[in-house]
């Protein structure tokens, strides 16, 4: 397993404060994504992980303003190179989302205009945030296609997204995400849907480009292998909150909570003998029916009586962060 051990400054790119959104239904509001608090900083690749539901898409969503009704924000900021961008307008958003802020999802066709070709696409973008005329942008589109790997891109720059492979769609979604040069980039599930023999290779691209220009990720997954592999450090969600935050090498050498314990078991090691994989016993609770107190208390083979009745706190630990009654605070 790669570790990385890059050193970021210290003042934020971005800062999630106390987070929360809820979803209007007819029988009231129901909490998705429960306060949850993080910084990332420039350059830094922060992974998002957990299980189908858990808001970590949705907080990926809300950062990048396109969260839509029924769900909305209902309490906490979020602050990007200082300015807070959860109260701009939809146009303001917009705008920003283009130029600092890119986003890649899990399928590469609600990335892309199928009636558009790729050049029309990425030229569309480049001009749109960068002042460059349709010469020159041109050019920097050929030369985005060809940073991401695709062959003979003065030829495939005037094709259609249904005349690329599902990687190589994924690779000009890529060009696309970061050829406005933003400083931010969501991936969200950004190699799911892809053959398991070319999700390594997208990751690495992902990464190695958001390195070479000095860009954050937040990089959403349900996989805590493709995390270990990627990221800097790590946010494990549960049940709309964030149960354990922290370095990956520390997090995935050394987890504190029950739940990401769980999930880290249930990575294939190299060289393991384990046929079975161990499972984490049960579901994550739905949002109409959230347990009191701890949501994972349910599933928890460490739970005690506190945990059924009160909801715990983020503790601070060493490097990071953990919500979990076994964790008392640790001296600085
Ligand atoms: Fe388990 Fe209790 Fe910790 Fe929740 S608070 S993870 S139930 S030990």
């Amino acid at each position: 397993m790669t570790m990385n051990t890059t050193t970021f400054p210290n003042s934020p790119l971005l800062s999630v404060r106390d987070l929360s959104i809820c979803f209007d239904t007819r029988h009231g509001p129901l909490r998705a994504v429960d306060g949850i608090t993080f910084d990332l900083a420039p350059g830094e690749i922060l992974g998002m992980v957990g299980e189908s539901g858990a808001g970590k898409s949705l907080t990926g969503t809300a950062i990048t303003g396109l969260l839509e009704r029924p769900g909305r924000i209902d309490r906490g900021e979020i602050h990007f190179e200082g300015q807070r961008i959860d109260t701009l307008s939809a146009e303001e958003m917009r705008r920003l989302r283009g130029r600092k802020i890119g986003a890649i999802f899990q399928d590469p066709l609600t990335s892309l205009n199928p009636l558009m070709t790729v050049g029309q696409q990425l030229t569309q973008t480049i001009r749109t945030h960068l002042p460059l005329g349709k010469e020159a942008a041109r050019k920097r589109a050929i030369e985005c296609l060809a940073e991401v790997g695709i062959p003979a891109p003065e030829a495939r720059i005037d094709q259609y997204p249904h005349q690329f492979s599902g990687g190589m769609r994924q690779r000009v979604v890529i060009a696309l995400a970061l050829c406005a040069e933003p400083s931010l980039v969501i991936a969200d599930e950004p190699t799911t849907a892809l053959d398991v023999s070319i999700q390594a290779q997208i990751l690495d691209l992902l990464k190695r480009m958001c390195r070479e220009r000095g860009a954050a990720v937040i990089l959403v997954t349900h996989d805590m292998g493709v995390i270990a592999e990627t990221a800097d450090r790590v946010a494990v969600m549960y049940s709309g909150r964030v149960v354990e935050i922290g370095p990956v090498e520390k997090v995935v050498r050394d987890p504190r909570h029950p739940y990401t314990k769980g999930l880290m078991q249930s990575i294939p090691r190299v060289g393991s003998r384990a046929e079975r994989l161990t499972q984490i016993d049960g579901a994550m609770p739905r949002l109409t029916d959230l347990p009191l107190g701890c949501a994972f208390h349910p599933r928890c083979p460490r739970a005690f009586a506190e945990c059924s009745s009160t909801k715990p706190a983020p503790r601070p630990v060493e490097g990071g962060h953990v919500a979990c009654h076994l964790y008392q605070e640790e001296p600085a």
